[in-house]
């Protein structure tokens, strides 16, 4: 079947289900799952994110609590912050505004949230964890990746898995969790050479570049799998790095931006914390 098109909202509203029920029992122990979003300057996306972190959170049980901290907030300061919700067991996620602004950009956040309370997947702990196949807790985009090519019912063993991007929340991570389950990986990035060779021998192609139709319908080989996880603002409106309209034609399965994989990925957060709270409820 050519051009099925793989819907985030259903995946995420499974995924949010799954929490809800995951949430209900934790507060009926008493214990309320808690995300800290931790904010540097209100810009108004931010705000935008936080009210609908606040409100999908309120919807399935977890408490989304602002730390509103000035824009001009030093590097001591944030990680003053950060220790303190470690400290505090009432708190079972910790999220930091991105992207980080210059003058914050020298925080070392993978050392310095606790990893028991690692919402984005980000510490050092995590990602070596994810390395080595230990149980831990991935980025959530790249844990969404995985959910849609689950629920789709694509099985990656033997399989080639080309990604386009190799960042430390999508592209690297996912070439992790392929391998654990036995695909042959090809990761490319912004220095691969004639990158059409590689994507048109995908079974599976995971585009996380940030660059509007960066995968045109010339570099798919027919029946492909593509899970496009940018999102790129445009004159035209949000796009991914895949050109839709062309590859659904020849993709076997593709998901669209939006609705694709950002829905999915917001799904996946609440669920680290669940997890998370899973564990401080013993
Ligand atoms: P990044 O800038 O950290 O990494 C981009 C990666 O793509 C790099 O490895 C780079 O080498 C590669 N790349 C860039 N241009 C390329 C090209 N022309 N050819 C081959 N490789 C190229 O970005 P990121 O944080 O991984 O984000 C990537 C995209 O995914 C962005 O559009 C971002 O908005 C989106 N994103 C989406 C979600 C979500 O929830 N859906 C989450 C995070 C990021």
């Amino acid at each position: 079947v050519i051009g099925r098109i793989l819907s985030g909202k259903p995946i995420a509203a499974a995924v949010l289900q799954s929490v809800t029920e995951r949430a209900g029992s934790l507060i009926s122990c008493g214990i309320r799952p808690q995300l800290a979003f931790v904010m540097h300057g209100a810009s108004p996306p931010a705000q935008v994110y936080a009210a609908r972190l606040e409100r999908q959170g309120e919807r399935v049980g977890i408490q989304v609590a602002r730390r509103e901290l000035p824009e001009d907030v030093s590097i001591a300061a944030l990680e003053a912050e950060i220790a303190a919700l470690n400290a505090d067991d009432a708190v079972d996620g910790i999220l930091v505004q991105m992207p980080l602004p210059p003058h914050l950009l020298g925080i070392d956040l993978s050392s310095i949230i606790d990893p028991r309370k690692d919402a984005d997947g980000i510490t050092i702990q995590n990602a070596g964890r994810l390395y080595l196949g230990l149980p831990g807790q991935a980025p959530p985009t790249a844990l969404a990746v995985m959910q849609i090519l689950h629920a789709a019912s694509v099985k990656p063993t033997g399989r080639h898995a080309v990604l386009v991007g190799r960042s430390n929340v999508v592209g690297h991570p996912v070439a992790e969790l392929l391998l654990l389950l036995d695909a042959t990986v090809t990761v490319t990035h912004r220095q691969t050479d004639d990158l059409g060779a590689f994507t048109r021998q995908a079974d599976i192609l995971v585009v996380a570049a940030g660059e509007p139709r960066l995968i045109t319908a010339d570099m798919i080989r027919p029946g492909v799998v593509i899970v496009d996880a940018g999102i790129n603002v445009t004159p035209e409106g949000i796009v991914g790095d895949v050109d839709f309209e062309a590859c659904k034609e020849v993709a076997g399965a593709i998901t669209p931006v939006p609705g694709g994989v950002g829905p999915v990925t917001n799904a996946v957060l609440l669920r680290n914390v669940v997890s998370s709270a899973e564990r401080r409820g013993g």
